[in-house]
């Protein structure tokens, strides 16, 4: 009950504390200083950043390769005021690899190279950013979920964080503690791919969907110490084709942080008309190839987590305000698959929404007619611009590699084309019909090179309250009449498959049952955004549960 909670007043509260987010928390407190430094009327606002995650990074993972162009713009001086760049891409390799072989690529088409960019781990990047923003003036609220929004009079008015202490039954424990009200004129929500409070939004402000349905990929990664001598500091390879069938639209990397740190993953996509895929088996097989087995001999696996990505790009962007809000970063899809980045694009929507936030404080004005200048400014900007470009790329593999290929070369003279988006989707269909139920061979894991879904749990750092309700969410008669029926018929249950933790087991024994294992959950949302038939809800568990990350 609303009533029943301590409430906060702030100014703005941001939600998510990822690059978007913090790169607009950062601008904004700098852009009040210098305000307030040259007017005799001061601005100064209570500013608030909320994250489910234990510390500062802890549930951020990326690749990370980032284009600086975005950090260049709001943040200088990075480099002097220590952010953890790991390296600066030194060489680089783009691969088609088969089972045994590897075929480069005989030049780098320029929206692939990677020259001039920088190596990091967004775990520490965040961390370092938090930092930051903390000396800037900013409150942290790390442990705390965005719940609900708080919405009144038409407007989001504020956020409504998670309770603790609530048992497996629902009823309150010695120790439950009520959620706050932290009332807010603007919540600015950058929880990054398919956020659950940015779902709630939605359902009360159905028009901010009104877009091409998001699209997702799910990328599993490592980070690796190996014995030096095998690689240098930013040297890069990235990879397309083996383990995938030419249908299924994929890759991988390889970035070196220095010649014994390494950070690894594969992307996988997963469509809920086939969603009939292993992303983390994807990641061990991609590790067999003897390109990669032959620099991870005799190393470590150190980190290892999963996340899922958005892809649907520019036609898939949802509004970027709304009465009450603002919408930064993966939370607004803005990923480029084109160039496999999106971070840039990210800190770009942050600072714009700072732009306008500092314009909202200087004219005591959060009406949606103030916040669309947000929209307005993003639309404008270069990030938009690199993002049209691309918006047919992920959709002209659609139709396969070698469709995606062809189209991939004109689009690289021709931006934004798109000739065959009707022939891909014509092969998609026929590859669905014919692929229902999974195709995944036995795999036995190695213990050195690859390894298990639980090992690789393990190494995530995961953990969560165990006596909580559960927070993936399928209504009972779901379970009866879709998992154990319909599901096992139509798709063989694949999120026994899908989910890169092993959180959904199907008991045969002595009935069907559905069993979950919530407590291993990566917060990675891909049942979420694939389960075929739209039946599970990924709601936050109590704060503070989930990854922790360090270098991911
Ligand atoms: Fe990812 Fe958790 Fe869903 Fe598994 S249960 S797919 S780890 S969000």
């Amino acid at each position: 009950m609303v009533q029943d909670r301590e409430s906060l007043e702030f100014d703005i509260v941001f939600i998510g504390a990822g690059p978007a987010n913090l790169a607009s928390a950062i601008h904004l407190q700098r852009l009040l200083k210098r305000h307030n430094s040259l007017s005799a009327n001061k601005i100064d606002p209570a500013i608030a950043v909320i994250d489910k995650g234990r510390y500062a990074g802890a549930h951020l993972l990326s690749g990370a390769l980032i284009d600086p162009r975005a950090l260049d713009e709001f943040f200088p001086d990075y480099r002097e005021r220590g952010c953890p760049v790991e390296a600066t891409v030194s060489n680089e390799h783009l691969w088609y690899l088969t089972a045994k072989r590897k075929f480069p690529f005989l030049f780098c088409p320029e929206p692939f190279s990677n020259k001039g960019n920088i190596v990091v781990s967004l775990s520490r990047l965040g961390s370092w950013m938090a930092e930051e923003a903390e000396k800037e003036g900013i409150q942290f609220f790390f442990n705390t979920a965005a719940a609900q929004p708080y919405v009144e009079k038409g407007r989001v008015a504020g956020i409504l964080t998670d309770d603790k202490g609530i048992d497996r039954n629902g009823q309150k424990k010695p120790n439950f503690e009520a959620g706050l009200l932290l009332k807010t004129k603007v919540a600015v929500i950058g929880e990054g791919s398919d956020g659950s409070f940015h779902r709630k939004v939605c359902e009360h402000f159905p028009t901010a969907l009104e877009t091409a349905p998001q699209r997702y990929e799910t990328g599993v990664k490592e980070s690796w110490r190996i014995p030096p001598g095998r690689v240098i500091a930013g040297e890069v390879h990235q990879m397309f084709g083996y383990p995938l069938p030419t249908e299924t639209y994929g890759g991988g990397w390889l970035y070196a942080f220095s010649p014994t740190l390494l950070s690894l993953g594969f992307v996988t996509s997963l469509e809920p008309d086939s969603p009939v895929c292993d992303p983390h088996r994807n990641l061990q097989r991609f590790k067999e190839h003897p390109l990669l087995a032959k620099i991870l001999e005799g190393g470590s696996m150190i980190e290892s987590g999963a996340r899922t990505i958005t892809s649907g790009g520019a036609d898939a962007m949802p509004a970027l305000y709304g009465s009450g809000f603002l919408v930064t970063g993966e939370s607004a899809g803005l990923v480029n698959m084109q160039r496999h980045k999106g971070i840039h694009l990210s800190m770009k929507s942050g600072i714009l929404a700072a732009e306008t936030l500092f314009e909202s404080l200087l004219h005591d004005d959060f009406s949606s007619d103030r916040l669309k200048s947000y929209s307005d400014m993003f639309k404008e900007s270069w990030a938009y611009d690199e993002l049209h470009a691309a918006r047919n790329y992920r959709k002209a593999f659609d139709g396969g590699l070698y469709s995606g290929l062809l189209q991939t070369g004109l689009q690289l003279k021709f931006p934004g084309l798109s000739i065959a988006e009707g022939l891909g989707k014509q092969l998609k269909k026929k590859t669905v019909a014919t692929s229902k139920k999974p195709a995944i061979e036995s795999f036995t894991p190695d213990g050195r090179l690859t390894f298990s879904k639980t090992e690789s749990l393990y190494r995530s750092g995961t953990m969560h309250e165990e006596n909580q309700p559960c927070h993936l969410f399928i209504k009972p008669e779901d379970i009866e009449e879709i998992c154990l029926t319909k599901c096992a018929l139509e798709f063989a249950n694949p999120c026994r498959h899908f989910c890169p933790a092993q959180v959904y087991e199907i008991i045969d024994y002595p009935r069907p049952e559905l069993k979950l294992n919530p407590s291993n959950c990566l917060h990675c949302k891909t049942c979420e955004t694939v389960d075929p038939y739209g039946i599970i809800t990924w709601i936050p568990p109590e704060g503070g549960g989930g990854p922790g990350y360090k270098l991911s």
